[in-house]
């Protein structure tokens, strides 16, 4: 693995799950860490784990703009620059439409589309002045498939892949790249967001006979930050061997 030692990252929904596994690989790797979720006793504790130092863990809701902002800022104050954001924190409350889940409706849209928005547009100031940066966004193989019980979630990870493209375009005369991952089955605690028992049945049951470790998504993540500057890695679409859909 190359060029991922001393770059600034900047993981959202580094808590549990894909965040916390590429977490714990950059650190092997060298980057400098500043990570954001809700859960700070485990963004702290995790921050010790891996010896990031005090001011690592940051307490954010990528609902809400300024605190993502605060996020982002706070990486620049500490390390003087942003070398890459991982836009990650996400949550998947499966259901079909006709059960009227307005809520959850509503967090996958602030969450997993508006929280992504947020950490571009918190991340842009920094690397358009630097002329450099490296902006990852995580969409899924629902931002690619769409099935029942799915529509809302899939319609999220669609708008970051969209969204993804548009600023891979845009980017061009900035010097920054633009990757978007789209991870299968992967094991995490994503699957405890669903609200609906039944649904959560299937998913649960799908995802012990299906998931892949949550290393394999750090994986990918290493791997788009490991090519040269010259080198733009676009969109990486990854499943278990397993995973028919
Ligand atoms: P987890 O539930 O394990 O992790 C989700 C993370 O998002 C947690 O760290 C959580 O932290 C954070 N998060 C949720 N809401 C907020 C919020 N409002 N503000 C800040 N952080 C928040 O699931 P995964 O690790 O699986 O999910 C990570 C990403 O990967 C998501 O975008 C998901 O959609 C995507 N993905 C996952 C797949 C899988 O199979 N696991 C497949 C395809 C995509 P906290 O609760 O502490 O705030």
């Amino acid at each position: 693995m190359q060029n991922i030692q001393d770059k600034v990252v900047v993981i959202t929904g580094a808590s549990s799950g894909l965040g916390e596994a590429a977490a714990r690989l950059l650190a092997a790797e060298g980057a400098k860490l500043v990570l954001g979720a809700r859960r700070l006793d485990r963004l702290q504790a995790l921050a010790a784990e891996l010896n990031l130092g005090d001011s690592a863990a940051v307490e954010t809701d990528v609902t809400d703009f300024e605190q993502v902002k605060v996020l982002v800022d706070h990486a620049v104050a500490t390390h003087g620059r942003i070398d890459v954001i991982l836009n990650n924190a996400g949550l998947m409350p499966h259901s079909l439409l006709e059960r009227g889940k307005v809520e959850d409706w509503d967090r996958m849209i602030d969450v997993n589309l508006k929280g992504t928005l947020y950490g571009i547009g918190a991340a842009l100031p920094h690397m358009t002045r630097q002329k450099s940066g490296h902006i990852i966004n995580v969409s899924s193989v629902a931002g690619h498939k769409v099935r029942q019980t799915s529509a809302v979630y899939a319609a999220t990870k669609t708008a970051v892949r969209v969204i993804s493209e548009g600023l891979r375009m845009e980017m061009k005369p900035h010097n920054v790249r633009v990757t978007v991952i789209s991870p299968g089955a992967v094991e995490s605690e994503l699957a405890d967001s669903i609200t609906e028992p039944d649904v959560k049945k299937n998913i649960d049951a799908f995802y012990e006979a299906n998931a892949i470790p949550a290393s394999t998504f750090a994986n990918m993540v290493a791997f788009a930050m490991s090519q040269p500057a010259d080198v733009d890695i676009n969109e990486i679409l990854f499943r278990p061997t397993s995973q028919e859909l």
